[in-house]
């Protein structure tokens, strides 16, 4: 028998109607399969066990509380898995809730981003062969001194594909609040079209880029491991998006669509120095800012960062006695797709289509299967319809 991993994220274990739809998902996939069970905290601030909400109980700041910040928002997850634990029992399953150290996950010591380094899997192992199915307290792991860490935010979807890989399962899937992956955030542009399947590599460049419907690390553990990925619907019985790999997706010679989706981060500011001074990544990085859209030209160079790092990069462009100029306010759109790379013209056509909904672009950057505009967050809903209806991703 296969083993199967589900995931079920925030909004699918808050409320009874939820639980039940996860009830007769686990029930099902135990018909054919081993399933080990990885779980979110329940709902979204401010429901009393969600992870904002537990953060909110001690607020604070620096890496001092890191520590004491993930032994809190640890709890969140810990809380759903016995809540899951007992509604499956109640439905006549075999389970039992783990944390995410008593089910053998080991991380380095990044408090609040870990990194996994190994997972013990004999208890799941143990589990499994007695017919019992394990419920797993997502996002979370222990390091090598036994405290608690957890994995970044929306790192329970890097639990499930770890776990996956670790059991060499053969398909993890992540159920969650909306269809699938789609081709752009169904919050942001109401026309956004569910994708039947799409590769490792087009959801990848989609995380990065913003797009929260899975966790970057989760569709690269996948995507090293080679198990199919499924993002579903808790609340529907759809076949939701199937991530694979190109040969997997059954045409190996077709041509990639060039553009298949859009992305949008918001929250970000912009940073212009005047002269160019490579001493300024260097201070950045120091003070553990995360700096993207990097442009570096003769007189200056620009970068933007989160919202949230604008207090320490104050202080480090003060330091250095950089007369910077920064815009706040600022928002990410980008569009992603495998088959851009070589084509001419997609960026005529997304100039086009922003020049026309009157969206300033402050900034691009590029890759081989995105590009990405700078605008301002106010215009960001704005960008996104406008390029996701230039490139026909509703109305195919
Ligand atoms: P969960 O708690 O189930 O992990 P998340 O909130 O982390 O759920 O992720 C699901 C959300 O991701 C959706 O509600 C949707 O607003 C957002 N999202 C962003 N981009 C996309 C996309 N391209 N396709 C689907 N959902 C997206
Ligand atoms: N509960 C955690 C978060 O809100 C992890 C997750 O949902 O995947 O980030
Ligand atoms: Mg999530």
């Amino acid at each position: 028998m296969g083993i199967i991993v589900q995931k079920f994220g925030g909004t699918s274990v808050a409320t009874p109607e939820g639980r039940e739809h996860l009830v007769q998902k686990v029930t099902k996939a135990a018909e054919n399969a081993s399933v080990v069970v990885v779980v979110s905290a329940m709902g979204r601030c401010p429901a009393p066990y969600a992870t904002d909400t537990l953060l909110g109980l001690v607020p604070c700041e620096g890496s001092a509380d890191a520590r004491e910040l993930d032994a809190i928002a640890a709890c969140g997850e810990i809380i759903s898995a016995v809540v899951v634990t007992v509604a499956l029992r109640k439905a006549g399953l075999n389970a039992e809730s783990l944390t995410g150290a008593q089910a053998g996950i080991i991380t380095d010591d990044c408090h609040g981003q870990a990194r996994i380094l190994h997972i013990d899997t004999k208890r799941l192992k143990n589990n499994i062969e007695a017919g019992k199915i394990s419920v797993v307290a997502g996002f979370q792991g222990v390091n090598s001194k036994g405290d608690v860490t957890t994995l970044g935010r929306g790192g329970s979807d890097t639990t499930a594909a770890a776990l996956g890989a670790a059991l060499g399962a053969d398909l993890v899937e992540i159920y969650t609040d909306v269809q699938g992956v789609m081709s752009a955030d169904p919050s942001i542009v109401p026309e956004a079209r569910w994708q039947d399947r799409m590769t490792y590599t087009e959801v990848i460049e989609m995380a990065n880029l913003g797009a929260k419907v899975v966790h970057l690390q989760a569709v690269e553990i996948a995507m090293h491991s080679r198990i199919p990925l499924a993002i579903r619907s808790t609340f529907s019985d759809e076949p939701g998006t199937l991530i694979t790999d190109l040969a997997g997706a059954g045409a190996p010679f077709a041509p990639p669509k060039p553009v298949t989706a859009v992305a949008t981060t918001a929250g970000r500011a912009q940073v212009v120095v005047p002269a160019h001074d490579l001493g300024v990544f260097s201070a950045m990085a120091q003070a553990g800012v995360s700096v993207d859209m990097i442009n570096v030209f003769p007189d200056r160079a620009a970068f933007i960062v989160a919202m949230q790092d604008l207090p320490v990069v104050k202080r480090v462009l003060d330091e250095l006695g950089h007369e910077a100029k920064i815009v706040e306010g600022c928002a990410k759109v980008s569009i992603v797709g495998e088959g851009m790379r070589g084509i001419p013209g997609i960026m005529a056509k997304l100039a086009e289509a922003l020049a026309r909904a009157g969206v300033d672009i402050l900034q691009t950057s590029d890759s081989h299967y995105s590009i990405s505009c700078l605008v301002p967050e106010n215009e960001l809903e704005t960008a996104a319809r406008a390029l996701h209806a230039q490139f026909g991703l509703g109305g195919m």
